[in-house]
Formats: structure tokens, sequence, C-alpha cells
């Protein structure tokens, strides 16, 4: 196979779309019982699986051996759950599989018990033409069609997979499709680098004209106004009706900054990987970072993961590049002009001055530094 058509291979691809769904009153009645049961299933199972654990949990081998139970021999004893999708269900076994393989290979603790606190959701899959999609609702197995908000349209060429039905803190449903997808991958030429400087109160620092990506003021205030009222959750008695009602206000207050903050990521990230054809960034240890610095949890909280893992993304979609750097790099301590390295460099100090007469906003500098070490690596420079 020659380079150019092992370039083009296709592979495939997933992609999500997230909804809003509005059921009425029987469709809202039925989707709880059926969270309902999917978790019952799902605790059955796990008691199961703790015996077998609490008997063989000498001999790791003999315990990998032991069968799952399948959710298909409760249904005699509980009538009630051949009411719901049987698709749920198996999806819980699957999700209970999991979480002990993930303990098995050390990833995950032991698996707990679902409580009605835990998230509330199903999945189901596609499977014979029973999930369609409609003009401004969506079939489901086992309902009448749910009303959707689609605000965009899922490619013709994309296959659905399955469905995830979730139920908010705040009593919101929305509804996950997952999409299978034939993907292309074209590699572009690259011309236009740009490189990011991690910023603490923003988010990043671009190296072409120093431009700042700074969070909006509404999402500033917002987070304020969380914080604010989790404080006055944190001083009532729990459990009481006062609050009960400030649990909902902040869990309320929780999900628009959370939207916010998603959206201006998305915004962010789309300007880039639209304007440009290869990004450089640092790699970024964020909770060791945090750690160390003493910043506590706004360094996470910033959004910068989520944020490179959606420029990520929008760059390969494009065929084009994201370039990370080893954090030890020192962007912040170089001059960008000369490329004399000081010595130490304070977190103070907003600006970096060099002997060479060179003068310029700290970040802005480490940008340039990140995006020449950038072009050094694919051979621009
Ligand atoms: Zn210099």
């Amino acid at each position: 196979m020659s380079k150019k058509s092992r370039a083009a291979k296709e592979y495939r691809k997933n992609k999500a779309y997230r909804f809003r769904i509005y059921p009425t009153k029987d469709q809202e009645e039925f989707l709880i019982k059926t969270f309902g049961c999917v978790r019952f299933v799902y605790n059955k199972m796990l008691a199961e699986r703790n015996d077998a654990y609490e008997q063989f949990k000498d001999n790791k081998a003999l315990l990998r051996k032991q069968k799952f139970p399948t959710p298909a021999k409760y249904k005699a004893a509980f009538e009630f759950l051949t009411e719901v999708d049987s698709l749920a269900l198996a999806n819980a076994q699957m999700n209970l599989q999991t979480a002990f393989s993930n303990f098995f290979s050390g990833k995950t603790k032991y698996p707990k018990f679902k409580t009605r606190r835990s998230r509330q959701s199903y999945t189901t899959n596609l499977l014979n033409g029973n999930i369609k999609l409609l003009d401004g609702s969506i079939k489901l197995p086992k309902m009448k069609p749910l009303r959707m908000k689609q605000h965009r349209e899922i490619p013709s060429h994309h296959v659905i997979k399955s469905c995830t039905i979730s139920r908010s803190a705040t009593g919101k449903y929305h509804i996950s499709i997952l999409t299978e997808y034939e993907h292309t991958p074209m590699k572009k030429e690259i011309k236009q680098v740009v490189g990011l400087d991690f910023t603490m109160n923003g988010l990043f620092v671009e190296s072409e004209k120093g431009k700042k990506a700074n969070y909006p003021r509404f999402y500033r205030r917002a987070e304020e106004k969380l914080a604010k009222e989790q404080r006055i959750l944190s001083k009532k008695a729990k459990g009481s009706s006062r609050w009960e009602k400030q649990r909902i206000k902040v869990a309320r207050l929780h999900e628009k900054v959370a939207n916010q903050r998603k959206d201006f990521l998305h915004k962010q990230s789309w300007r880039l990987a639209n304007r440009y054809d290869c990004v450089v960034i640092e790699d970024l240890n964020m909770k060791g970072m945090s750690q160390a610095l003493r910043f506590g949890k706004s360094v996470a909280d910033n959004g910068w993961g989520m944020f490179t893992t959606y420029l990520g993304y929008k760059l390969e979609n494009q065929g084009k590049r994201l370039i990370t750097i080893e954090k030890w790099f020192p962007s912040s301590k170089t001059c960008s002009d000369c490329g004399h390295v000081k010595a130490a460099l304070s977190l103070a100090e907003r600006t970096y001055s060099c002997e060479c007469g060179f003068v310029s906003d700290r970040d802005w500098n480490a940008a340039i530094n990140i995006k020449n070490e950038g072009m050094l690596i694919i051979g621009l420079s």
C-alpha cells in the first residue's frame, strides 16, 4: 500500500449529540421508573458479585471466572422489570462489568451500590430500528415519541449507536445520542502556527499579537454568585426544607456556570481551529500544579483540560495539528527575542524585561517561546 492510500484509509469515529427533551407527565413517570429499574438490577447484580468476591477474593483467577448474573434472572420474581426497556437493563450489566474490570486492573475502587442520589440515567441501543429520529421528537423503545429540542443536525452519514437519557439535579431531561461515522483524515499543510500560554486568571494568551482569552464578565459574576450561594447552603441544616430549596438553587447555578464555561471553551477552540493550522501548547499537569502553587480549585476549574480536548478534535477533524511540548521547557524564563534564559522569574513579575532591551507582557513572551519551540519540532524554523 502506498503512503497516500494508507493516509486516506477510512476509520470509524464516534460523536455524541446532546439535546434537551421534554417528557409528558406519563413519559416522565416511565423514565423515572426505568432509572429505578436500572438501579435495582445493578444493585441486585452487585450484591451477587459481592458474595462471589467474599468467597473467592483470595483467588483472583477463580474470582474472574465467576459468571456475571444477568438481568433476565430477576424478571420472574420482579415482574415490574418486564415493563421497561430490556436494553436499559442489559446496559446496567455492561456498566457493572466495566466497573469490575476497572477495579481488577487497579483503575478504580471496588464498585459501590447506586443510591437515589446517584446520577439518574439509562442507556438503550439501536436494534432493528427501535430508535427513530423524527421531526422535533425521538422515538425510543417502549415509549411514544419524546419531544426533543434538536438545535443541530446530525449529519446523514452518522449512524446512531445508542442513546442515554438522563435527569439533572434540577429535574431537566437530556438525551445523548451516540453516533458512529466513517472519518477520512487528511493532512493539511501547516502555514499558520500559534502558541498558547496557559494563564491563571483567563484561559490563555496567544503568541500572535498577545491576544488574551478571558472569561466573559457575566461568567465571572455567575461564578461569584455560585460561591456565595454555596456558602449559604453550607450554613443550613442538612435535610431541612430551607436546605433543600437552597440545594436546588445551587444546582441551577452550577448548571448555568458549567454551560457558560463549555460554551466559552467551544467558541475559543473553534476560533483557533479555524484560523490556525497548528496550535502549540505546554503539557501542564493541572493537579500537580494546583497543589504545588496552592491555587486550589481554580486551576482545575479554569477548564484548560476540557479546552485542549475540544481544540484537539476540532483541529484533527480538519487535518490540522495540536502539538504539546514538555513542561520543563522554560517558556516563561526565556527571552523570546534573544534567547537568554533568566535564572529566576517570580510569579509576581508580570512583565518580562531582558538585558537585551526586550520588554513584553510575561505571558505573551511565554506564548511566543511556546510557538517557536513548536515550529522547531515540526521543522518550520
Ligand atoms: Zn533578550
